[in-house]
């Protein structure tokens, strides 16, 4: 048995690269599922170059309803310290105007990856969860006892996830569950070679921000400046993506010991708040690049602000954000200027 494999899914997407990196780099054998349907093959290959391993890679669509038996024979033979669970649908406006296909698709992965971990013994899952399962219920900052109210199907699925991983854990003793609530990720790998990769117009400010200075799309469309906000403008809590992965290793050893199974809940986040012309204004500074922006009307599901609370992740996990705004920015910006068009 080798209890230092871990199963990442959606381990080619944004996150889950940076995630391989650093399993990789900290010892870890990384089997990754993911099918490409948001992500290049590519990214792979980057993976390797930064790591100095190829990780094992399943091509697969976890929501596929009989891919159960092909997935566990492909893992068979070895024993797994845990699942890192990204894979699944993002966008929060596709996720209103396509419901099914976000329940579907979000709600049968998570499915299929309990009836996988089944048949290959696996105990432990971390799960990339949202912060979007808030809603705007809460005075910031919110903490993980915060009230729960997503405003999209995308942050439903997400609740709904937590809710059937908990149910998983109840009646599964020994199973482990830890969802981490992550707020907004940004930023890149220092090194410039993974970063975010949005196909198509980009629903998120920082890669929006970044093609603007790139000279890919003219001007910022900002969503409102009429909320009750430092400047009206939206405010988020920004988080680099390196913290982010490093989050997640913090989880997994945490997940690793025995803490008997269970579910534990996490916030990660920096626990300060931006406004979309703050983030403006930082990313202007560290490209050196004009960044026009053009006030718009509010975007449909939006909220006005929300922080997160990390307090706990930082006493149970011993995990806190090392990197600040200007940091994401410059990660950022070194990323997209090296590849201007993504991995294409
Ligand atoms: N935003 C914006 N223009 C864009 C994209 C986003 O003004 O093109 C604003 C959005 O209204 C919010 C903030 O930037 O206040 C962060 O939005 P993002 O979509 O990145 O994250 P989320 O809404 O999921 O927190």
């Amino acid at each position: 048995m080798n209890a230092r494999s871990v199963i990442l899914t959606g381990g080619a997407g944004y996150i889950g690269s940076h995630i391989a990196v650093l399993l990789i780099e900290a010892g870890y054998e990384v089997v990754i599922i993911d099918d490409f349907s948001n992500s290049s093959p590519a990214v792979i290959d980057r993976i390797e170059k930064l790591s100095g391993i190829r990780p094992q890679l399943v091509e697969q669509d976890l929501s596929v309803p009989d891919c159960v038996d092909g997935v566990s024979a492909a893992l068979a033979g070895r024993g797994y310290a845990g699942v890192i669970h990204l894979a699944g649908l993002k966008a929060v406006g596709e996720s209103v105007a396509q419901p099914g296909r976000y329940y579907r698709v979000n709600l049968g992965t998570t499915l299929n990856l309990l009836s996988i971990m089944e048949k290959i013994k696996c105990n432990n899952i971390v799960f990339s969860s949202s912060a979007t399962v808030y809603g705007e219920l809460n005075p910031p900052p919110v903490d993980e006892s915060g009230k729960i109210g997503p405003t999209n199907p995308y942050g439903f699925s997400k609740l709904f996830n937590e809710q059937i991983l908990a149910d998983y854990a109840a009646a599964n003793q020994g199973f482990q569950v830890i969802n981490l609530r992550y707020f907004n990720p940004v930023g890149a790998h220092p090194s410039g070679l993974i970063g975010e990769d949005p196909k198509g117009i980009p629903n998120n400010l920082f890669p929006y921000i970044a093609q603007v200075a790139v000279g890919r799309r003219e001007a910022l469309n900002v969503f409102g400046d009429d909320y009750d906000t430092v400047d009206g403008t939206g405010v988020r809590d920004y988080i680099h993506v390196m913290d982010l992965a490093e989050g997640h290793l913090a989880a997994l050893k945490f997940a690793l010991e025995d803490h008997g199974g269970g579910v534990a809940c996490f916030n990660l986040g920096c626990g300060r708040g931006y406004s979309v012309l703050e983030v403006v204004n930082a990313f202007a500074a560290a490209s050196g690049k004009e960044i026009p922006v053009k006030v718009v009307g509010r975007r449909a599901g939006d909220i006005a602000e929300i922080v997160a609370d990390a307090a706990q992740a930082e006493k149970i996990l011993g995990w806190k954000t090392q990197r600040d705004l200007n940091q994401m920015c410059i990660d950022h910006w070194h990323w997209q200027e090296q590849n201007p068009d993504g991995f294409a």
